[in-house]
């Protein structure tokens, strides 16, 4: 599928020191041996509603890492996908009586503008379910053929055949130091887990599956429901766990070095995708595991039901400033749950502005070091606020000097705005 259109980011002098980063399998900040070409899948969208603050906030974090890995000189390999076929897109084109292919473009479009306007940079592919399918088919056999995934029979109406993934099998099927056992990632005890995966999707209750916490790999036919052809499988659709599993087998190394998310994505879905892969490979999915908090709206949790979603296409529609947008996300800490307020985007505006202005004052020799400060706190797990501080303590310093521009450190401390925390001056 097209990906969006990425400005380009200037290259700036000097070099970012090693980069650490908070991994939630780990529980600590480790160091990320990237290698000379790192490479990251962030969980994309599911295309049936615009890109709310918690979505704009959880892409521009990971876009963070994939600026200061080319910073430090590295080419990143970065993929994202987008769940083009899932449930709650087909309920929402039920619902509102528009066909689900033309919802999902419509909003895959949107989303696609949303990330252009806030300067977030594309991934190398951007990649849908349905078109991976034939991927994922091949790839569901093998585990029925491993013995770590079953069929389930139908009841209460519902046909027979659809294919879940054995977790207990799975977790047994190798001893080896980095094998995947259920909560390898989350560390969570099984009673969050159930409680987390009846929130985020999952079936505990389907009758015939052999645990509660077995997760869908494929759902066959139902009457109304678009399906695919599923060979052995017979015709059907893909579960979004084995989607994001293949297709980051299929288009990074294994293991890459970051998989990336919102902190909802935590379980069940980057815990049974990281099984998902080990029984499929034998390696794991992913180095490091790193999730971004949850944005509110003035305290409250964001969502549809509660009619308070922030969405950026609504405030870019209303005249705002994106670079401003922007800032008013990396004015918090990536791995903090924030809510966003009036108050708060007023700042980064007020912010903006006189970072804008500070650039005609630029103090000669003042950039080489806030560039250092700024290389400095995104190097220590993304510390954007921290950045942010550097640049406003700069701009002020800047204002009360009050003198004639240095030309050379205008534009490095422009570039570099721009180049590490992707706000455009
Ligand atoms: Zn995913």
């Amino acid at each position: 599928m097209k990906s969006w259109t990425s400005r380009p980011v200037p290259t700036l002098p000097g070099s970012m020191p090693a980069i650490r980063l908070f991994d939630t399998a780990a529980g600590r900040e480790t160091a990320l041996d990237a290698g000379p070409s790192p490479s990251m899948y962030v969980c994309g969208i599911t295309p049936y509603d615009a890109t709310h603050m918690g979505h704009a906030a959880s892409y521009v974090a990971f876009d963070l890492l994939n600026r200061v890995w080319r910073d430090a000189g590295h080419r990143v390999a970065y993929v994202q996908n987008v769940t083009d076929v899932d449930d709650p897109l087909l309920e929402r084109a039920t619902a509102t009586g528009v066909d689900w292919r033309d919802l999902a473009a419509s909003q895959i479009e949107l989303f696609q503008t949303d990330m252009e306007a806030l300067n977030v940079l594309a991934p190398d592919r951007y990649v849908g379910a349905v078109e991976s399918i034939a991927l994922i088919v091949p790839a569901v056999e093998k585990l029925v053929a491993l013995g770590l995934a079953y069929t389930v029979q139908g009841s209460n109406g519902e046909p027979d055949g659809d294919v879940y993934y054995d977790v207990e099998a799975a977790g047994k099927q190798s001893v080896a130091p980095d094998a995947w056992t259920l909560g390898a990632i989350s560390g969570l005890a099984e009673s969050e887990m159930l409680e987390l995966f009846a929130e985020r999707g999952g079936d505990p209750g389907r009758a015939g599956k052999r645990q509660a916490l077995d997760p869908l790999l494929w759902r066959v036919a139902r009457e109304g429901e678009p399906h695919w052809p599923g060979a052995s499988l017979g015709a059907g659709r893909p579960g979004w766990h084995i989607e994001c599993t293949v297709i980051a087998q299929q288009y990074l190394p294994a293991p890459f070095t970051v998989q990336g998310g919102g902190s909802d994505l935590v379980f069940p879905h980057h815990e049974m995708g990281a099984g998902h892969a080990y029984s499929l490979a034998g390696v794991p999915l992913a180095r490091h595991y790193a999730h971004a908090g949850m944005v509110g709206l003035d305290g409250e949790k964001m969502s549809k039901s509660k009619g308070n979603l922030v969405l950026v296409s609504r405030l870019r529609a209303a005249g705002e400033d994106p670079a401003a947008i922007r800032l008013a996300i990396l004015a918090h800490h990536y791995r903090s749950d924030w809510s966003w307020t009036d108050e708060g985007f007023a700042a980064a505006k007020a912010e903006i502005s006189l970072w804008r202005q500070a650039l005609g004052h630029a103090p000669e020799g003042s950039a080489a070091p806030l560039v250092a400060r700024m290389r400095d706190a995104l190097a220590a797990d993304l510390n954007a606020p921290a950045a942010v501080a550097a640049v406003s303590q700069w701009a002020q310093q800047a204002m009360s000097d009050g003198g004639p521009a240095s030309l050379t450190d205008q534009a490095l401390v422009s570039d570099a705005v721009d180049a590490l925390l992707g706000v455009v001056l």
